[in-house]
């Protein structure tokens, strides 16, 4: 069945409700509680802007270089690099060769490509790159090759 709820922030949505007349009734009565998706969705893009400038500002300090990358992937991945380096700050031990290497990535793929591993995780990969691309600029490399990082 389909009704036209009014949610909680004064918004009229259609639902379809599902299951026996009691259990469409409470769904309805729930979803009177909530706000509608647009609002909803709303709230949580706001939240998460107003969390990348609290952590775009907490590592202004840094002084971080510009990242590479479409603008979708550089405005992407300027945002988890910026909560990266807030978390980092507040690990007891920095793993400094791996933190040095992560300061140094500038590709925003590679942000958005390890987003998923643990603080510890990005560190290692991040120094595991730069080991890489220190073999190839200190031999005789074609130039050609992509960057490693
Ligand atoms: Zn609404």
């Amino acid at each position: 069945m389909s009704k036209i709820i009014t949610h909680a922030c004064g918004h009229e949505q259609i639902h379809y409700l599902a299951g026996f007349a009691s259990q469409q009734e409470r769904k309805a009565r729930w979803l009177e509680t909530t706000k509608c998706t647009t609002c909803f969705l709303a709230t949580e893009q706001a939240e998460q802007a107003e969390a990348a400038v609290r952590d775009g500002a907490a590592i202004a300090h840094l002084d971080l270089p510009s990242l590479t990358g479409s603008d979708r992937q550089v405005a992407w991945a300027t945002t988890l690099r910026a909560s990266r380096f807030c978390s980092f700050g507040t690990r007891p031990v920095i793993e400094e060769n791996g933190y040095q290497a992560c300061v140094l990535v500038t590709d925003a793929k590679w942000w958005i490509d390890h987003r998923a591993l643990t603080d510890h995780e990005l560190l290692e990969e991040a120094e595991r790159c730069a080991v890489e691309v220190s073999i190839l600029a200190s031999s005789d490399h074609d130039p050609s090759l992509p960057q490693a990082v």
